[in-house]
C-alpha cells in the first residue's frame, strides 16, 4: 500500500457535480467505464448523497473509505489535461502520476474532446488511480474507443437500454427514499387506471412565462391523447360510478403548475367521462443539491416517473433523462418555450430510448479535423431534444 493505494488494484473514484440527474448520468458512465478498463468503482459521497442508494455490490461498499481525507483537495493531483491536450498519445508528463484527476466537466476542458481517443485510453490505463469528475452520461464516448466498443456490442446487444440496464443495477433506492417512493405511489398512484408523468423543469423562471408552459403541456397532452381535450360547456360533469380515473404526477420545483393544471381539470368539462387526478409530491423552489432530503426528494420523484404508464418529460433535463431511462419509457419531450405562445407541435415522441450527451467532442482523433461526431459511427445519432448532443442507438 502507498498512498493509501493497493498497488494490485486500479481504481475509478466517483465524484459529484452539479444536480442529482447529472451525477446519475455520469455515475452510470463511470460504472461502464471501471468495467470496461478493469477497473475498481469507488464512490465519494458527501452527506447529501448518503441518504440515497443501497450498496450496489454484494458483500463490498462503493463508497471511499471516510479516513480519505487525502482525496478532499482534488487540485493536488495531476489533471488530465496534461495528460491528453492533443491527439498526439504524447503526454506533456515525464512520467505518469500514479493518481489522475480525470476532469470531464463538459463542455469546459478542450481536452474533454480528446478523452474518446484510442491513445488517450492507452496512457490512462497506466494510471492506478483515475478520480473522475463529469456531469454527463459519457457513454457515446466510450463507444468510440475502438476496444470498449468491442465489449460494448457484446455487453449491449440492445444499445437503447444500456442505461435502463446499468442504472437499474446500480440504483436501488435506501430506506428513507423507498418509504417516501412506497407512500407516495400508495397514496396517489396505485389505484388510478392510469398514470401520466410530467416533468416541468424550467431553467429560466424569467423569460419563461407559466402561462405559456401550462398551454404547450396541455396542448401536448390533447394532441398525443394522453389527457382528454376539455368541451365548450362550462358545467363539470357529475362523478359517475365505474369511472376510469387518470392521475397527473406533477414533477416540478414549482407549485403553481401542479395547481394550475388541477384548477383547469376541476373547473372544466372534458369530452370524455374519465376523471383526471392531478398530484404534485414537492415544490422545492430552487435546487438545492447538497442538501440531503432535498436530494431524497428528487429521486423519489425520478423513481415516480419512472413508474408512470407515459410521461411527459423537459428538454436537455438530465433528472427527466434518468427518470424516463430507468422506467424504460419513450416519453413525449416538450418544445423549448420561447415567448408567450406555445410552439407547434408542442411536444415529440423520442424514439430512442437512451440518455443525451450534451456535449460530443467537435475534433477526429487521427486527423485532429472538426468532424460531426454521428459521422464515426451508425450507431450515434443527434439528440430528439438536443440537436449538438448525441446518443447511441441500434441501427
Ligand atoms: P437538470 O438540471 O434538469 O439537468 O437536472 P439535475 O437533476 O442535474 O439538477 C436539477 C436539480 O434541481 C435536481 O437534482 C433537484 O435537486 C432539483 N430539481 C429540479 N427539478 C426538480 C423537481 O421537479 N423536483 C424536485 N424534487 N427537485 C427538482
Amino acid at each position: 500500500m502507498k498512498n493509501g493505494v493497493d498497488s494490485n488494484c486500479k481504481y475509478l473514484v466517483w465524484t459529484a457535480i452539479e444536480g442529482l440527474g447529472n451525477r446519475m448520468l455520469s455515475l452510470v458512465s463511470s460504472f461502464l467505464y471501471a468495467i470496461l478498463t478493469n477497473r475498481v468503482l469507488l464512490v465519494r459521497f458527501d452527506n447529501d448523497m448518503l441518504n440515497l442508494f443501497c450498496e450496489p455490490f454484494p458483500n463490498s461498499s462503493w463508497l471511499l473509505p471516510n479516513n480519505s481525507s487525502y482525496w478532499n483537495d482534488l487540485t493536488q493531483f495531476e489533471t488530465s489535461e496534461s495528460i491528453f491536450m492533443n491527439n498526439t498519445g504524447n503526454s506533456s508528463l515525464e512520467f505518469l502520476p500514479p493518481v489522475l484527476f480525470l476532469d470531464l466537466f463538459f463542455p469546459h476542458g478542450a481536452h474533454c474532446n480528446y478523452f474518446h481517443c484510442d491513445q488517450n485510453q492507452d496512457l490512462l490505463q497506466k494510471i492506478p488511480v483515475l478520480i473522475l469528475r463529469s456531469n454527463q452520461y459519457f457513454v457515446p464516448p466510450l463507444f468510440m474507443v475502438s476496444t470498449f466498443r468491442q465489449d460494448m456490442n457484446k455487453m449491449f446487444p440492445d444499445k437503447e437500454t444500456t442505461f435502463h440496464h446499468l442504472g437499474r443495477y446500480l440504483f436501488h433506492p435506501s430506506n428513507v427514499a423507498w418509504e417516501r417512493i412506497q407512500k407516495l405511489y400508495e397514496a396517489h398512484l396505485a389505484k388510478e387506471n392510469e398514470r401520466i408523468g410530467l416533468q416541468i423543469r424550467v431553467y429560466d423562471t424569467h423569460q419563461t412565462p407559466q402561462e405559456a408552459i401550462v398551454n404547450e403541456i396541455v396542448s401536448c397532452a390533447h394532441q398525443n391523447k394522453l389527457l382528454p381535450k376539455f368541451t365548450m360547456q362550462n358545467s363539470v360533469s357529475s362523478p359517475l360510478k365505474n369511472h376510469t380515473s387518470k392521475v397527473v404526477l406533477v414533477v416540478s420545483l414549482y407549485s403553481e403548475y401542479g395547481e394550475k393544471l388541477k384548477t383547469l381539470y376541476q373547473t372544466n368539462a372534458t369530452l370524455s367521462t374519465e376523471v383526471i387526478k392531478v398530484y404534485q409530491p414537492s415544490h422545492e423552489e430552487y435546487q438545492n443539491s447538497s442538501d440531503s432530503m432535498h436530494n431524497v426528494k428528487a429521486w423519489s420523484e425520478i423513481y415516480l416517473l419512472g413508474l408512470c404508464d407515459k410521461l411527459i418529460t423537459s428538454p436537455s433535463s438530465t433528472f427527466g433523462y434518468v427518470a424516463h431511462s430507468l422506467g424504460g419509457l419513450k416519453p413525449w419531450i416538450l418544445q423549448n418555450v420561447h415567448g408567450k405562445t406555445a410552439s407547434d407541435p408542442p411536444c415529440q415522441r423520442l424514439k430512442y430510448m437512451e440518455p443525451c450527451f450534451h456535449d460530443p467532442p467537435p475534433y477526429d482523433c487521427k486527423t485532429n479535423a472538426r468532424i460531426d461526431f454521428t459521422s464515426l459511427s451508425h450507431h450515434i445519432r443527434h439528440c430528439e431534444d438536443q440537436s449538438r448532443g448525441v446518443k447511441i442507438v441500434n441501427i
